[in-house]
């Protein structure tokens, strides 16, 4: 549900799938100098009908200017405000394995308005390290940690047995979003959102399709 001038307004959630993509794609119209673009244009660079972009956008107020078309960076303003990322997201991120770490060395977040400012670990070896400038802490201090430090996202990345004890004990901390690695559905409380991100299952669905020209 998302707000606007004191009324209460539903998107639908395929229109909030494809939010991120336009986000991208403007800011990359932006970092190449593009001040506005038509309807058409923009549909056929995100992959979708001109009408169903103006449809999805005109959700969030008025941009498309008859004859004009979009104001990019007016857009992309509009549409961070609408995904909250105009706003600075502090996360943290628990299970430092191999995944835990490329997602750690990934510089892409911050770009982005996302600041993970710390790892944990059960594994003493691991613990105290410093990868990518990012210390790797004890899981028993993570819930102070969460609390002291106004941490609204949790990245997981341990074994599907560790991750929903983990997820309860961040949610009671004050997490209020988690983005799940472990190949588990987490349940997560009213107020609290979850994205799973099951590697394997993307895998699989590639599978299915190229599975005819396999030998
Ligand atoms: P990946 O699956 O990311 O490639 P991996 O194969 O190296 O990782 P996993 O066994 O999946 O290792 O564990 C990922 C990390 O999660 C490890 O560093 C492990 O120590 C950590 N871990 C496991 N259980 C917990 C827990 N309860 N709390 C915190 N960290 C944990």
């Amino acid at each position: 549900m998302i707000r606007k001038e004191g009324e209460e307004i539903v998107i639908p959630t395929a229109v909030i799938k494809r939010l991120p993509k336009y986000h991208r794609h403007l800011s990359k119209l932006i970092r190449k100098g593009v001040e506005k673009i038509s309807s058409k244009d923009f549909g056929q660079i995100v992959g979708v009908s001109a009408p169903q972009l103006r449809q999805d956008l005109n959700h969030f107020g008025n941009f498309g200017q008859q004859g004009y078309g979009y104001n990019i960076e007016k857009l992309y303003n509009e549409l961070s405000k609408v995904m909250g990322i105009e706003k600075k997201s502090n996360m943290v991120l628990v299970g430092v394995g191999n995944l835990g770490q490329a997602l750690i060395n990934s510089t892409d977040f911050k770009r982005r308005g996302f600041y993970l400012s710390a790892a944990f670990d059960i594994n003493p070896r691991l613990v105290g390290m410093m990868i990518n400038g990012i210390k790797v802490r004890d899981i028993e201090t993570i819930e102070n940690y969460i609390r002291e430090n106004d941490i609204n996202i949790a990245i997981i990345t341990v074994p599907e047995e560790a991750a929903q004890k983990l997820a309860d004990r961040m949610i009671d901390a004050g997490v209020k979003g988690i983005w799940n690695f472990a190949p588990v559905d987490l349940k997560v409380p009213k107020g609290v959102s979850v994205e799973n991100e099951h590697l394997t299952e993307g895998l699989l669905r590639l599978s299915f399709k190229v599975k005819d020209d396999k030998k």
